[in-house]
């Protein structure tokens, strides 16, 4: 399962928080209006207040950009650039609450309400970003006497700028503005058919439950029809692919999960990837994807492409290795079996963890829970970090939801909701969303957590102890990153292409034994047994090849899509090339997974970005693997080198300073290639 930073407030300039120089006000001439809004959950908890306060914010954010538009005088850093932010970071709050409750409030008329919010501030974001008074005012800026985190930003906003097509011509700016309206819209729908669609599979009896755990089977219990009921929701469909012993029932339950969103999503995916070639195009570019990679550490389409033909070559040896067991062991079930299919995958890898490394999942998901894995994880990032984490009272959408505060010390540098399982109509997949940019000495930054993970104590699959771990390096990073002067350099504002990296190194300390031995204990209190770890850690690695390389067929659906003229796409031909390019299976007969993929929508063609952060994220590691996992010292250095920092620098300084070198992708490179393992090895 891929997972998911939600970053997209809908400013396309103002995507970002930071951390200030220290609550400096406008100088006291100024006329420049400078304001950081507050957002209360309780004054917006209905569809008619929500759009209320959204419409009266957007006609005083109007009227801002009217001021700025006219200024006549000499723009300087403390007088227009400030007021100018202020307005980005108000409106990046009031479009992050609205984005966010219209992904996950309980009140489908709220939601429609938060996704009308979102559009309406959107149009705003672009018309600024088209705006040539502002952006000739911006770019008429000195900032050589300025610090470096101000010069940077400045040059930043520059760069987005010209990336929204500021400097094209009246008739390419109005159709820009028009086009920018067009992808807001489709993107929603792309988004909602997805968040919707939730199908179900009726079996005749318990029987048809055979493999799956017993407490999945109590959960299970036959309706007044005497059916039984499974969902294409993640912690019902899941452990049913790994567990389901019927092989033709799981075929069938892959292919309805392959169907979620279709077809409803061929037109709206067409539209969405027609408009955003023409965009590229009236910007100055090929296609898409070159737009979209200009400010990324990759910058191009190209290297990218190349990037992910490195991969494709290291993970050969270890994927035509792992298929080969996989196939091995079906065929002792099955001697007749020609290819292992992909509805076969998890099912059989489990049984191979289980036979040859002796670790049975089964017995694995009894020692975690959602609530001791949420203690465990706080714990750890208290040590770790050395913070505090305390609960924070306030309201929220929905009653499941908790609150936190992260102290330093005695000082509150963020709070956090977490918003952990399923519910109709919520967003089905695993995502940090913003609510509000940090900004130093104005405003704390605030995130939410929204997963989909059984509740309470509830057995809870190990990758989904992995997900929340990772979705957590989100968070801590928007928090410790949220504490900038200038919105597009504070929180997770990086390079897109870096943003998974703190997250996927975060993933690692699930692997430690010192960290999950405080949490995972099964229901008679007893501890995840050294020895069952031991063997988790050997067997890890297996399914690593297989693994990537599915995630390089998803990397190249995303780039293909975009990298081209899409007007004549076939998805569903695309989407069995890329299948067949990178992957031993053959794409399934009747499913249409694209249609359900997300991503392709958020973000767009750089679905690479998962790979690419993990080589950074691989290479980061190596210094804690060398200095210990629970080294404070290390901790603090990468908090400060790293996370804190935000998008103050380009991520490849801020790596290459925590590490003492540049970034190699070396490290990765050689797990890809199985070095030190043998997947054969009985
Ligand atoms: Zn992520």
């Amino acid at each position: 399962m891929s997972l998911n930073i939600t970053t997209r407030i809908s400013v396309s300039l103002a995507s970002i928080a930071v951390l200030s120089a220290c609550g400096e006000t406008p100088a006291p001439e100024s006329l420049l209006p400078v304001y950081y809004d507050e957002v209360r959950l309780a004054d917006i908890d209905t569809a008619g207040k929500l759009t209320a306060r959204c419409e009266s914010d957007e006609a005083r954010f109007r009227e801002h950009l009217a001021v700025l538009e006219s200024f006549s005088g000499t723009p300087t850093v403390d007088d227009y650039y400030q007021s100018l932010d202020s307005l980005f970071v108000s409106m990046s709050t009031i479009s992050s609450h609205a984005f966010s409750l219209g992904g996950i409030h309980p009140d489908a008329d709220l939601r429609s309400a938060g996704e009308e919010c979102e559009l309406l501030l959107s149009r705003l974001g672009t018309d600024i970003s088209l705006s040539r008074p502002v952006f000739d005012a911006v770019n008429g800026i000195d900032v050589s006497d300025a610090d470096d985190t101000t010069k940077y930003s400045h040059e930043k906003l520059l760069m987005s700028f010209r990336l929204s097509g500021v400097d094209r011509n009246k008739v390419s700016r109005e159709r820009i503005r028009e086009l920018n309206d067009e992808i807001a819209a489709i993107g929603q729908e792309f988004d909602r058919n997805i968040r919707e669609d939730v199908r179900y599979m009726e079996l005749d009896s318990v029987d048809d439950l055979a493999g799956l755990p017993d407490d999945y089977i109590a959960a299970h219990q036959p309706n007044d029809d005497g059916k039984i009921v499974i969902s294409t929701q993640y912690p019902d469909v899941f452990p049913f692919f790994e567990y389901a012993e019927n092989d033709d029932l799981r075929k069938q339950m892959l292919l309805l999960f392959n169907n979620r969103a279709y077809p409803q999503n061929e037109e709206v995916l067409r539209k969405l990837v027609v408009a955003r070639h023409e965009l590229a195009q009236l910007i100055g570019f090929d296609n898409y994807a070159e737009l979209v990679t200009a400010n990324k550490m990759s910058g191009s389409p190209e290297r990218v492409a190349n990037f992910l033909q490195d991969l494709k070559e290291y993970s050969g040896d270890l994927r035509d290795a792992e298929y080969e067991v996989l196939l091995a062991r079906l065929r002792v079930d099955d001697a007749g079996a020609e290819r292992l299919q992909p509805w076969q995958t998890s099912f059989i890898r489990s049984k191979v963890r289980r036979e040859h490394y002796d670790v049975d999942t089964k017995v694995v998901r009894e020692y975690f829970n959602y609530d001791a894995s949420r203690d465990g994880i706080l714990t750890l990032v208290q040590d770790l970090f050395d913070v505090r984490i305390e609960p924070w009272e306030t309201d929220a959408w929905h009653e499941d939801v908790e609150a936190y505060e992260i102290f330093d010390g005695d000082v509150v540098i963020g709070r956090f909701y977490l918003d952990m399982h399923p519910r109709e109509g919520k967003y089905q997949h695993a995502a940090m969303f913003p609510f509000v940019n940090g900004i130093e000495g104005r405003q704390l930054p605030v995130a939410g957590l929204i997963c989909n993970f059984p509740s309470g104590t509830s057995p809870m699959q190990h990758s989904q102890v992995v997900t929340f771990l990772h979705e957590f390096g989100h968070l801590i990073h928007w928090i410790f990153a949220g504490h900038h002067r200038w919105s597009n350099v504070s929180g997770i504002n990086t390079e897109r292409d870096f943003v998974e990296a703190p997250s996927q190194m975060l993933q690692e300390w699930v692997w430690d034994y010192d960290t999950i031995s405080v949490f995972a204990k099964n229901a008679a209190g007893d501890v995840l047994p050294r020895d069952l770890h031991d063997r988790m850690v050997a067997s890890r690695d297996f399914g690593l090849g297989m693994g990537t390389r599915r995630q390089l067929s998803f990397a190249g659906i995303s780039l293909g899509l975009y990298n081209t003229d899409p007007a004549d796409i076939d998805f569903d031909e695309h989407t069995a090339e890329m299948a067949r390019a990178y992957t031993r299976f053959e794409p399934m007969e009747g499913g249409h997974f694209w249609a359900a993929f997300g991503h392709l929508n958020g973000y767009s063609a750089i679905y690479y970005t998962y790979q690419w952060s993990l080589a950074i994220g691989t290479d980061m590691f190596t210094r804690f693997r060398e200095g210990g996992l629970r080294n404070v010292e290390i901790a603090k250095d990468y908090r400060d080198k790293v996370l804190a920092p935000g998008g103050s620098r380009p991520a490849e300084e801020l790596v290459s300073d925590f590490l003492g070198r540049p970034i190699s992708f070396e490290t990765y490179a050689d797990r890809l290639r199985g070095v030190g393992k043998d997947v054969e090895d009985d």
